[in-house]
């Protein structure tokens, strides 16, 4: 594995400082306003293409609805189940691009279970089966190999607590096993994608909050310094989810509350697959429990409208995570107390409200203005691109990027993104025969590489930042290493202790882990600042 990296991908306080003073000087063709999945995927398609980009977050990279998903890089199973055939297919095709081109070392197939308890009746079991058989229909239709994705089986009850030891045998009758994406990480996709725009030229800006588009670009603020200047371009793509309304009047959205209960590692030992918990009364709706790659696991999730101003970051209610206990709580052998919930985090769903109330366009993606013909008319050069999810923000990227192109008469080539491996990105693999869960690769734990839990996180980079873990080994919490830390300080863009524990690693979703790191944050955005040798 290669020790190197390559360096035009690396983001740092010293480039955001470099790229904000080329920003006052030139014109770009395009500016990407928001810097989750969405924006992310939008510069690194218009980079891809050849353009000249500036995309601006008014925090950091994935401080939004990005960093509070399920993680799941779904199949569209659940839009089939409602004969939204098209948006299922866009799924499976955006997961197979995820995981056997893009970002393999990020995105993997998963075993899911769903515990045939007294609550599921046998129509409902059949019926699950019948629709994870159309799920694999699915996935042979967008040309995912099985291999990368295996598909449904029923196991039995012993096989079931094998996968998940805490379940109560009363009444466990088997268990159904399907096969889906997931995300090791949701932040850490979106930071793959920012450094990878950057490694084709586009200029990440963090802490740089759009106040106002003014047809030729926008008006926009350092939050590191409050100086607020211009940034030119010929088109302003708008990406910023449940915000996107503040820049464009023509957006209109109905936000949905998802809630995330944390439970600390040890807490469900055993636990191999995600489990789909019944909820009673729901048809076909399942919460679902995820173990993470750090031992912890996440339980989720609600779905609740919210109106009225939408935060910065939203709190979980206690209600919520009531009732997401209950759930779990229904199918364990010993139930969980309320102390046993670590922490919570919610999201907001950046829903499309329909023309009569809150339509559930819900998963759908819309990219709106910018159509040719009004161009030129009302000099609205602002695309938004808004709805949709992480598992199709690459198509959305392509159409809203598209939609830009035609709008401004850019000269620019064809989308590339489907098949552009994003930084790290490792050669896809099967699952193999003897899976337990979260399966290591491409390193063993011994010998001359690097340990698996590093190729787990960082894939081909892994080489390069061990020297870093073997500099600064201690650990701060959730099995990450300060020379960890001191990477992102470096490479990965991070310019604070919060996008250190809160988006490049996940250690902050504990307040007492978080607490208990900051420390070593500090020192770690010290040493960088001091100049440590990027790369060392
Ligand atoms: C609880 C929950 C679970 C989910 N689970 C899944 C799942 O398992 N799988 C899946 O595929 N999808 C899932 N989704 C959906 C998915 O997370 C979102 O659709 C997606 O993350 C939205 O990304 P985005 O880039 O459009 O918005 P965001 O990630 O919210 O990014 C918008 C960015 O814009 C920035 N911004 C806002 N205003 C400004 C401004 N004026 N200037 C500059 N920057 C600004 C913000 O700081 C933010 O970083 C889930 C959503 C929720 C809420």
């Amino acid at each position: 594995m290669d020790s190197s990296i390559d360096i035009r991908s690396s983001l740092n306080a010293p480039r955001r400082r470099a790229e904000l003073a080329r920003s006052a000087e030139e014109t770009a063709d395009v500016l990407v306003v928001g810097l989750g999945a969405t924006g992310a995927g939008a510069a690194l398609d218009a980079a891809a293409r050849g353009l000249s980009v500036v995309a601006a977050d008014a925090h950091d990279l994935a401080f939004g609805t990005s960093r509070w998903s399920s993680k799941l890089i779904h199949g569209g199973l659940r839009y089939l189940a409602k004969g939204e055939v098209g948006i299922a297919h866009e799924s499976a095709v955006e997961r197979g691009v995820l995981l056997r081109h893009t970002a393999p070392h990020l995105v993997r197939a998963h075993p899911y279970v769903l515990p045939l308890t007294g609550d599921v009746s046998r129509a409902r079991e059949a019926a699950v089966m019948a629709g994870y058989r159309l799920g694999d229909a699915l996935r042979a239709a967008a040309r995912t190999p099985r291999p990368l994705l295996p598909g449904p089986s029923r196991l039995d009850a012993a096989r079931t607590r094998r996968l998940a030891p805490f379940l109560s045998p009363d009444g466990l009758r088997g268990g159904l096993l399907s096969w889906d994406g997931r995300l090791l990480d949701d932040a850490r996709l979106v930071v793959a994608l920012a450094r990878t725009a950057a490694a084709h030229g586009a200029r990440i800006l963090t802490r740089c909050r759009v106040l106002e588009l003014t047809g030729r670009g926008a008006r926009a603020r350092d939050e590191l310094t409050g100086e607020e200047f211009e940034i030119r371009a010929r088109v302003v793509v708008n990406a910023t989810g449940v915000w996107a309304g503040g820049l464009d009047p023509r957006v209109r959205l109905r936000p949905s509350r998802g809630t995330h209960l944390v439970l600390a590692p040890g807490t469900l030992p055993g636990l191999t697959a995600g489990l789909h918990l019944p909820i009673p009364g729901a048809g076909n709706r399942f919460a679902l429990l995820l173990p993470q790659p750090d031992g912890r696991a996440y339980a989720g999730l609600t779905d609740e409208p919210v109106d009225g101003p939408v935060p910065d970051v939203p709190e979980a209610p206690e209600e919520d995570v009531r009732a997401l206990l209950g759930l779990l709580n229904a199918v364990l052998d010993v139930p969980l107390p309320r102390e046993a919930v670590a922490g919570a985090y919610a999201g907001l769903r950046p829903l499309l409200a329909g023309e009569g109330g809150t339509a559930d366009l819900s998963r759908r993606h819309a990219v709106l203005g910018g159509e040719r013909g009004r161009w030129g008319a009302r000099g609205d050069a602002v695309v938004t691109v808004v709805g949709g999810k992480l598992t199709t923000y690459r198509r959305m990227a392509q159409d809203a990027v598209d939609r830009a192109v035609s709008a401004a008469g850019l000269g620019a080539g064809p989308c590339r993104t489907a098949r552009l491996p994003l930084v790290g990105a490792l050669p896809a693999q099967g699952v193999s025969g003897d899976w337990g869960g979260l399966p290591a690769r491409g390193a063993s734990g011994a010998g001359e590489g690097p340990p698996a839990r590093l190729v787990e996180r960082y894939g081909a980079e892994a080489a390069a930042v061990l020297p870093l873990v073997r500099a600064y080994p201690e650990e701060v919490g959730a099995g990450v290493t300060a020379g960890e830390l001191l990477w992102s300080a470096l490479h990965e863009g991070a310019l604070d202790e919060g996008d250190l524990l809160d988006r490049r690693t996940r250690v902050g979703l504990v307040a007492a882990d978080r607490a208990a790191a900051l420390p070593a944050a500090r020192a770690m955005l010290a040493r960088a600042a001091a100049g440590e040798p990027p790369g060392a």
